[in-house]
């Protein structure tokens, strides 16, 4: 049973929200304060002024798990000086921990599943007046996907989700258990949405979705079909998505990122190991060959595109020479950037019953020496920019006073000076000078 307050009673219960992860959970988090807001509760920027404070997490590393329980047991002292202070778990790792949560941090009032988000002011209603602690774990197969968030984080850029789960079951991940079998959203809503946005002055989106090449809807509308409809809404600019599945990536999608003027030259494409009995072990899917051949149509298709990635080591059983093989494909890619990370089990994820032997002092050494290798190959990457003319879609202002940010077609970072009337507007910037996850330019 939790401490009673009249707080609730007199005002609208104010929620703070801390999102952990990928862009989906960031995405989550402005569907979860769109309809906190919608039922009466009023978002605020800081845990101390909070009624209730919500971490939407993300379980895909332990490490990342490990931050999201880590940051709640800070909380211990605000609840104690506050003990009707309601603290919830949202996400994947309530999904996944389910009771376990509270078993593992007592200071969890509330857990509530990937499914069970749509329900959560009722919830967060329930617990305030019977102050007793709730987990609502069980609509895996949620009707969320076709609800779009009113609340955005932001003026510019949006994201908009195409499709939730995913059918893949790559071997080391949770994603198929915590967020379900993949459903594509209807392609009229995904327009309508992204119509609405718009609307509302937004200039970029971001296509979100597991698997994004995967999408099918209704009436023979594939991915490309969404492209291409989409890339006909006056007022957005730019359209970005991700992630594609390497065994989904086809010339076809090169081609039409080519061809539509809105799509953005990005493509984020997941290699996971330069291995092919570790891509086998992992159930990817592909071969390193098959994965060269992609990059070479895409590079032949789309010139100028960048190419960014995701690299796991550490994998069990992956041995030096299965190592190497990493990072001799990121070498011959030539990657713009990747994102790199040590291999951890997650159980149900099926690897997790293979023996993790690879030993964590192997698995730091493998880490640092590919992150360092990848910035070698990040800052040529940059280098070829310098001297040359981009579009940058000003975002906000820059670190240094004076300086504004944004970001390039081919997704870089630029700062410049200039005014702060030019936040939101697409300007083309000369490039100075590089460093290998950000250039410097100035207005041309
Ligand atoms: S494609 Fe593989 S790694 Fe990506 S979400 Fe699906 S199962 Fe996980």
């Amino acid at each position: 049973m939790l401490e009673k307050s009249k707080t609730y009673e007199k005002s609208a219960p104010r929620v703070y929200i801390r999102t952990f992860g990928c862009q989906m959970n960031v995405r989550d988090s402005e569907f979860v304060a769109g309809i906190l807001i919608d039922n009466g509760f009023t978002m605020v920027k800081s845990a101390d002024s909070a009624d209730v404070i919500l971490f939407n997490s993300c379980s895909v590393r332990k490490h990342a798990e490990e931050r999201v329980f880590g940051n709640i047991g800070q909380l211990k002292h605000l609840k104690r000086k506050r003990p009707e202070l309601v603290i919830g778990l949202i996400g994947c790792t309530a999904q996944a921990y389910k009771e376990k949560a509270i078993e593992r941090s007592p200071l969890i009032d509330i857990v509530c599943g990937t499914g069970d988000e749509a329900g959560l002011p009722r919830l967060i209603k329930d617990l305030l007046k019977h102050r007793r602690r709730i987990v609502a774990v069980d609509k895996i197969g949620r009707p969320k996907p076709e609800l779009f968030p009113k609340f955005r984080d932001g003026k510019i850029k949006a994201t908009v989700s195409i499709g939730e789960g995913c059918d893949n079951f790559c071997s080391y991940c949770i994603v198929p258990y915590v967020r379900g079998r993949e459903r594509s959203r209807d392609a009229k809503n995904i327009i309508k949405e992204v119509k609405s946005l718009a609307g509302r002055g937004f200039k970029e989106i971001l296509l979100l979705g597991q698997n994004v090449n995967s999408y099918r809807a209704g009436r023979g509308k594939d991915f490309i079909a969404i492209l291409e409809d989409l890339n006909k809404i006056k007022g957005i600019e730019r359209i970005r998505f991700m992630t594609s599945h390497p065994k989904d990536a086809h010339a076809e999608l090169f081609k039409a990122m080519r061809g539509l003027d809105k799509v953005c030259e990005h493509l984020h494409l997941p290699i996971q190991s330069g291995s092919d009995r570790i891509l086998k072990l992992m159930n990817r899917g592909y071969t390193s060959g098959k994965y060269l051949k992609l990059v070479e149509d895409y590079r032949r298709i789309v010139p100028g595109g960048s190419i960014t990635t995701d690299i796991i080591v550490g994998f069990p059983t992956e041995s030096e020479r299965d190592f190497k093989k990493t990072c001799a494909l990121l070498e011959k890619v030539g990657f713009d950037s990747a994102y790199t990370f040590k291999y951890s089990p997650r159980p149900p994820a099926k690897s997790s019953v293979l023996e993790d032997d690879v030993s964590s002092g192997v698995k730091e050494e493998r880490l640092r020496s590919v992150m360092e290798l990848q910035r070698k190959i990040s800052a040529g990457r940059s280098e070829k920019v310098v001297g040359t003319l981009v579009e940058v879609l000003v975002e906000g202002p820059g670190r240094k006073p004076g300086d504004l940010a944004g970001r390039t077609r081919s997704n870089k970072n630029v700062s410049f000076e200039g005014k702060k009337g030019l936040i939101g507007k697409t300007v083309r910037v000369e490039i100075v000078s590089a460093e290998p996850y950000a250039l410097k330019g100035r207005l041309a």
